[in-house]
């Protein structure tokens, strides 16, 4: 199966040239270019993405990215495509901070991983992350990992070491096209991060696919003894297990791009002949006090704190507001700006809801309405195609609330029909913006008790406002902004929503 060439849409930064309203666009990292997006197969998209090494819990650098390709599927599924997406669990990563831990803590590192497996799973759904076609465990696959060292082995792209068994990069005359890392320079010994790791290699940036286990470490067995395998085999194993091999899309953060993904690309072409990824994605850092958010250096935040502190939906839609490929600072006036975004969301949806099931009859001015909500569905099409600028199509979705509270402002009505409908639409762009979150926690639905109570408490707030019991009548819309209910009133009698789920 030869894989279909792509269309180049930029010759630059890709920048410069409109969207194509029509057509999903996305920048490639690895010809720098943003190119035209078909898959492979026609309708159906493969999507690998590199996942959490559960050493740690996931911080809010990590939710950037997790966050970012949860909108990405439920976008390409907008669009209509059935998509596959696989994304790994590291469980098999050592290193000496790991050892000390366990040593001092006498935890086991099975237990270790088990425990944060279980965390990255749930901090991901708590982010309205929806759940891969399949997360693909590490040492649930060390079979597929050592029959593709074999292979390599067999073809004469690996060799055995003392300490292991280590790709041959001679072997692979196009190392270094996604990163640009030139290999004389590595040769030289000027990248530290491939050098810091010297063992018995023919040449310096041949890296190693199979490690022997030193005293203390956890271990599998292999044809080559007891030890685990490198880091980057276990992604072209999984990837290829369940996604064939080339995929059309693939990526993960930035600090990926070397030597993870350069290695997986090396490894994979070289044993199959054939492209590894037809389109590589990567997402640049978050950034924290100035500096780049990072577990290494102790600067972030964890992704549950961030949540308990604001909402998922807060950290979400903050997460989202900046184009993936853009720096982006996590603080304090972003999600106070994020917080006052999702309150008019809310706003909108309870208002379109109100008009929805009052029976209103279509009104003189829904026209107008009517081709703003066309409009917004144009719009967000257009900033998603445009390489998944998630940051315009939010943009664009707080327009059009702009203008649906204004419209209801001056007319105070909406035909029920026509509500159905904006609804309809919020809900389509909602659900690729907050996931999960959306039903949760901006248009959540009500259990008709909790609706009867609201209701009940709301009439007799209107009856003590009738008899000008003003104080009165604000205790209870206190109360019910304590319970987590927020009530705005109009012309039209109170509009009121949910701020958040209980607890
Ligand atoms: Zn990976």
């Amino acid at each position: 199966m030869t894989p279909k060439p792509v269309r180049r849409i930029t010759g630059t930064q890709g920048s410069s040239l409109e969207p194509m309203s029509s057509q999903l666009v996305i920048y490639n990292s690895f010809s720098k270019q943003k190119e035209a997006f078909e898959p492979l197969q026609p309708g159906k998209v493969s999507m690998y993405i590199c996942g959490l090494t559960v050493n740690y819990l996931m911080h809010v650098g990590h939710a950037r990215c997790y966050v970012f390709w949860d909108a990405v599927d439920r976008y390409l599924r907008y669009l209509g495509f059935d998509v596959k997406h696989v994304s790994n669990i590291t469980d098999i990563s050592v290193d000496d901070n790991i050892l000390k831990r366990l040593s001092e803590t006498g935890e086991s590192f099975q237990r270790l991983v088990t425990r944060h497996t279980q965390d990255y799973i749930e901090d991901r759904r708590r982010l309205g992350i929806a759940d891969p076609y399949i997360y693909s465990i590490a040492t649930q696959h060390i079979h597929e990992m050592i029959e593709l060292i074999q292979q390599l082995l067999d073809q004469d792209h690996a060799y055995i070491a003392d300490d292991g068994v280590y790709f041959r990069l001679s072997t692979y005359s196009k190392y270094g096209q996604l990163s640009g890392v030139n290999l004389v320079k590595l040769k030289t010994g000027a990248s530290g991060r491939i050098t810091e790791d010297e063992y018995d290699k023919e040449a310096v940036g041949d890296f190693a696919l199979w490690k022997h286990a030193s005293q203390g470490e956890p271990y599998w067995h292999s044809p080559w003894g007891p030890g685990r395998p490198g880091w980057h085999i276990e992604c072209s194993a999984m990837s290829m297990k369940y996604l064939g091999e080339t995929i059309d899309i693939s990526g993960g953060g930035e600090d990926n791009i070397f030597p993870h993904h350069e290695n997986s690309i090396a490894q994979s072409e070289a044993v199959t002949g054939k492209p590894y990824v037809r389109f590589w994605m990567h997402v640049r850092h978050l950034m924290l006090n100035g500096e780049r958010m990072s577990k290494s250096t102790g600067n972030f935040i964890t992704a549950r704190d961030a949540v308990m502190k604001y909402s998922a939906a807060v950290v979400r839609l903050s997460l989202l507001s900046t184009h993936y490929r853009k720096q982006m600072d996590f603080t304090e006036k972003l999600l106070e700006t994020a917080e006052g975004k999702i309150r008019q969301l809310q706003h909108a949806v309870a208002a379109l809801k109100f008009f929805a099931t009052n029976k209103t009859p279509p009104q003189p001015k829904d026209d107008m309405l009517s081709k703003a909500i066309r409009n917004i569905d144009a719009q967000f099409r257009i900033a998603m195609n445009d390489d998944f600028n998630t940051a315009l199509a939010i943009t664009q979705t707080l327009r059009f609330i702009e203008s649906l509270h204004h419209h209801v402002d001056e007319y105070n009505l909406v035909g029920s029909k026509l509500a159905r409908k904006g609804l309809s639409i919020l809900r389509n762009i909602g659900m690729v913006i907050f996931g999960d979150l959306y039903e949760k926690e901006i248009a959540p639905l009500q259990d008709s008790v909790t609706h009867q109570l609201v209701e009940f408490i709301l009439a007799e707030r209107e009856r003590l406002r009738q008899e000008r019991d003003f104080s009165r009548a604000d205790v209870l819309r206190k109360m019910l902004k304590k319970s987590g209910f927020e009530v705005i009133d109009t012309p039209n009698g109170p509009i009121w929503w949910r701020t958040a789920l209980p607890q």
